[in-house]
């Protein structure tokens, strides 16, 4: 499967990704943005988090299935 994640050194703490997509981007009270783990994400908004970052943090990775 595909799993998003944020490269935080570039992250600009701007939360849009948390407001377009708030299911699977959550911030902490830390201060810094969480891939929630999930049994799937919903791609479109995915993308949709993906096109707008200012920073271009977010992206995909692909991940095995445990089997
Ligand atoms: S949209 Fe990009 S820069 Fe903004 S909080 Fe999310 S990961 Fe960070």
């Amino acid at each position: 499967m595909r799993r998003p994640v944020v490269d935080l050194s570039d992250c600009v703490d701007c939360e849009g990704c948390a407001s377009v997509c708030p299911d699977v981007f959550v911030r902490t009270e830390a201060g810094y943005i969480d891939v929630q783990d999930l049994d799937a994400y919903p791609e479109a908004l995915v993308d949709e988090a993906i096109m707008m970052c200012p920073s271009h943090c977010i992206f995909w990775e692909d991940h095995e299935d445990p089997s």
